[in-house]
């Protein structure tokens, strides 16, 4: 086997494949011959697809058999016998590979990577590592299956990534991209428990650094300035790292005995400043060789220090700057063969998709599968709600039942939350039942008997609470329909709230001619940084004007104003951010116009189950926010819809059939999205029980419960493991099916 000519460094570098997401072995190639124009580059990766074996900066390549075909330990110390029989030095381009190396040889002089404790500190999400560093770790969680990962989502307003504990990260906005972000990640990657974090908004940088022995060889500092889709660099800045970050890199090195490359992932919150830990990879970036070209070697001062063979040139700096480029070369005879082999029966092989280093071969043999406990008690409320609601008639099924004690318990809660807001500022506060998310009479009687108030976003909604006993002042009307199929009055609300300037005319002009009477009139605000077809923007001026002389012609005595955008969407930092916005540019509008508002109404969209502590807080920041904007108020209000209905039903359904087929096991049951139209938004909780037996709960899994209906989209639950003895007869309780699964139900394939 040949080595480098006598006083020159010999090295082998793998993870070679260039492409969108490239691994960093052609740059640390170019970097080191920058170094040294002559030492002898070799080339290792695990596939002929591995597009750099190809590239003429190296003297010789390896292919290695993948990591499925033998043992690792015997292809460590293959690679390990190819590093010391040309007399070189490995530099690692795969995170893996380098943590299995770490592991079988430790401490091996010619492998320039981190001790296996490093390795163990960076898995992500790198607490003790931030730690180090000085930097935040964003809130994360890790979660068995969907159900924790929705609520963890929810919590975080629906911005959230799903990580895999070495490689990739997918971003996840609804439900249903978060359910195929976590089925993605763990068949790539075999990870059990799956990493959800929640996404920081903000500028993203990277510092690459060079150690040997826990020795700060030196360290760069690298803004993206161009992006590929995926969020991989591009184009870039670099500078030296402040002098705080670079003690903080070289406490790192040194409290970690680091050797090697390495990245260090930051992002910076835009809104507050804060610096947070994305990731630290154990190996230098794609982009190393952007930093050499602006004058820091990093692999050839690390291929020196460890050789003790100094570099021929000197460090250069080009540019502040780098970009790529993508390039044209030969293909070598050897990878031409195995490609076009592989052309002849199957497509083109996409250049980023494919895991050309085999990466994800080698993260599933190195898990050990932690087998899921397959059903579990469900908790004592639940049992306890079931218990009271069942038995149902099985010639009903599927039937959707009631848990009285569920609506009670979320009325209690709100009900406390109430008193808190009082209590903190002084103002008296009720709630409004929406009732659009669900008219069940027997809700409505509920709330009726605990003197709250209903919100009705129709004249029919407003007949239909009238009928079910509600007093006028005890309706509030919104929406962008309320005059719809309106008789002419005259009639009577405690408050009507207008969803734009028409509707503000309109319905002052009604108020005027005596037709409609109301306690409050007033104004849905519409958030200004997020967009929503509800409301009136007065952070806009020319709407700012408008509404200003609408309330100046109107002279409207009671002003109320309302803000609505689901906190269970956009998460409740957020939802604080754009009502404190809202509220606050309408109180300089309402005292340029002379207006006193004297309620104010926060709208639904509370996360079901959010415990009093925590809404009595959220809530009670933004009534101190409006009382100190708007002054002293004489009545707040919520509007919960789903919060109190969503855990208050469930769906009583009957297994039919449970088939069996190469791909898994899934259920047919006589329920189907007619019952639970909202099956996408929330993932719902699964019951199951034996004819006789008592009712389990299901665990998350992978597999599926199918609905009856024939539409390819009847699969009310993914994502659970269903018990080993489920046979048809069996009865499932589709549980969380209180609010719009029973407010938008429809009939469909029950009666021709
Ligand atoms: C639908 C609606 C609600 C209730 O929303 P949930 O998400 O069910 O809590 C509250 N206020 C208004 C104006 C609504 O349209």
């Amino acid at each position: 086997m040949s080595a480098a000519p006598r006083g020159l460094p010999a090295v082998v570098l793998s993870g070679v494949h260039s492409g969108p997401n490239p691994s960093p072995g052609l740059g640390l190639a170019r970097s080191l011959r920058l170094a040294w124009p002559r030492l002898w580059l070799s080339a290792l990766d695990y596939s002929p697809r591995a597009t750099g074996l190809s590239a003429t900066v190296f003297d010789r390549v390896h292919i290695r058999p993948g990591w499925d075909t033998a043992d690792l330990a015997g292809l460590c110390s293959g690679l390990v016998s190819i590093v010391e029989s040309s007399g070189a030095v490995f530099l690692p381009g795969l995170d893996l590979e380098a943590g299995l190396l770490a592991t079988h040889h430790p401490g091996h002089p010619a492998l320039l990577l981190p001790p296996a404790a490093a390795f163990a500190l960076v898995v992500k999400p790198g607490v003790g590592a931030a730690e180090l560093l000085g930097l935040s770790v964003p809130e994360y969680r890790r979660v068995g299956g969907i159900e924790e990962a929705a609520e963890f989502a929810a919590a975080h307003g629906w911005q959230v990534w799903v990580k895999g504990s070495r490689y990739q990260a997918v971003f996840a906005t609804t439900r249903v991209e978060l359910f195929n972000a976590l089925g993605h990640i763990r068949a790539t990657w075999g990870d059990e428990d799956v990493l959800v974090q929640r996404h920081i908004a903000g500028v993203e940088e990277s510092v690459v650094f060079a150690a040997l022995d826990g020795e700060l060889l030196g360290a760069r500092a690298m803004r993206k300035t161009m992006v590929t889709e995926e969020g991989k660099t591009w184009a870039g800045t670099v500078e030296p790292v402040r002098a705080d970050g670079l003690r903080r890199v070289t406490e790192f090195a040194r409290a970690t005995r680091w050797t090697g490359g390495g990245e260090v992932e930051i992002v910076r919150d835009t809104r507050t400043g804060e610096r947070y830990l994305l990731e630290v990879n154990p190996r230098f970036p794609a982009w190393v060789h952007g930093a050499t070209l602006t004058g820091a070697n990093l692999p050839a001062r690390l291929v020196a220090a460890a050789t003790g063979i100094t570099q021929q040139g000197k460090e250069k700096a080009y540019a502040s700057g780098f970009v790529r480029t993508v390039e044209e070369i030969p293909v070598t005879p050897r990878t031409a063969a195995v490609l076009t082999a592989a052309a002849r029966v199957t497509p083109p092989v996409p250049a980023s998709g494919k895991h050309p280093s085999e990466m994800p071969v080698l993260a599933r043999r190195l898990v050990t599968p932690v087998p899921h406990a397959e059903t579990g008690e469900p908790d004592e409320e639940t049992a306890r709600d079931v218990a009271a609601a069942l038995p149902v008639d099985p010639g009903v099924s599927p039937a959707r039942v009631l848990f009285p004690g569920a609506l009670r318990r979320a009325m209690d809660v709100l009900t406390g939350v109430c008193q808190d807001v009082t209590h903190a500022t002084g103002v008296r506060t009720r709630f409004a039942y929406s009732v659009k998310t669900n008219p069940d009479r027997r809700v409505l009687d509920t709330v009726l008997r605990r003197g709250a108030l209903v919100e009705v976003i129709s004249q029919s909604e407003a007949a239909f609470c009238a009928d079910a006993g509600f007093p006028a002042d005890h309706v509030v009307l919104t929406g962008p329909a309320k005059w719809w199929r309106f008789d002419g009055g005259p009639t009577k609300f405690g408050a009507v709230f207008c969803d734009s300037l028409t509707d503000l005319e309109r319905t002052v002009d009604l108020v005027g001619r005596g037709l409609v009477h109301t306690d409050v009139l007033g104004l849905r605000l519409a958030p200004s940084d997020l967009t929503s077809r509800f409301g009136v923007d007065v952070t806009h001026p020319v709407t700012y004007r408008r509404v200003a002389d609408a309330l100046r012609a109107a002279a409207v005595s009671r002003l109320g104003l309302h803000f609505h955008h689901a906190a269970s969407r956009i998460g409740p930092r957020v939802w604080l951010r754009e009502f404190t916005a809202a509220i606050t540019v309408a109180a300089d509008l309402c005292a340029r116009t002379d207006t006193r508002v004297s309620c104010v109404d926060l709208g639904g969209g509370w996360v079901p189950g959010t415990s009093r502590a925590v809404l009595g807080g959220l809530l009670g920041r933004a009534a101190r926010v409006a009382v100190r904007e708007l002054g002293p108020l004489e009545e707040i209000l919520f509007e919960p819809g789903k919060f109190l209905v969503e855990r208050a039903m469930a769906v009583f359904a009957t297994v039919l059939d449970v088939r069996e087929d190469p791909s898994g096991r899934a259920a047919v049951v006589d329920a189907s999205v007619a019952e639970l139209p909202d099956w996408v938004t929330h993932p719902h909780r699964v019951l199951w029980r034996r004819r006789g037996g008592s009712w389990r709960r299901l665990g998350p899994g992978d597999e599926v419960i199918l609905g009856r209906l024939c539409m390819e989209h009847d699969q009310p639950r993914e994502g659970v493991a269903l018990p080993a003895a489920l046979a048809p007869g069996d009865h499932v309780l589709f549980l969380d099916a209180g609010a719009y699964d029973a407010g938008m139900s429809y009939r469909f394939g029950v009666r021709p």
